[in-house]
């Protein structure tokens, strides 16, 4: 079968090597682009805080503020948007919108539990 070389992808990393640092340089005659690849089926790829909508968000805030597991706001945000949500996003996630809530409560990094207690007490 006869290759086009036209459509073959140009991508190509070039790299040196110091002799006497042993640095490693990349070269900046290396083609970073790529082309005529089959496009990635949309499932395959890793669903982002821009694949979420307003009110997606809102939702999954809720689910955090519920103590729902991580693990499951994966699994229902994978559900929800047809995309894949890891697991690290998730917890960084849920960790940011901890702090949201908190600070929107008024509680800060720096409070000791107690102090966190007493403060969504007077809420
Ligand atoms: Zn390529």
């Amino acid at each position: 079968m006869p290759t086009d070389y036209n459509k073959l992808c140009k991508f190509q990393i070039k790299v040196t090597m110091n002799y006497y640092t042993k640095h490693w340089w990349f070269l900046s005659s290396s083609n970073l682009q790529h082309n005529d690849h089959p496009p990635v089926w949309i499932k395959a790829q890793l669903g982002g805080e821009h694949d979420l909508s307003a009110e997606q968000m809102k939702f999954i805030t809720q689910l955090y503020q519920h103590s729902v597991a991580p693990s499951t706001i994966s699994d229902i945000m994978t559900k929800m948007v047809g995309k894949e949500f890891s697991l690290d996003f998730t917890s960084n996630l849920g960790r940011k919108v901890t702090e949201t809530i908190d600070t929107a409560n008024g509680i800060t990094a720096d409070m000791s539990s107690a102090q966190k207690t007493l403060e969504c007490l007077r809420l």
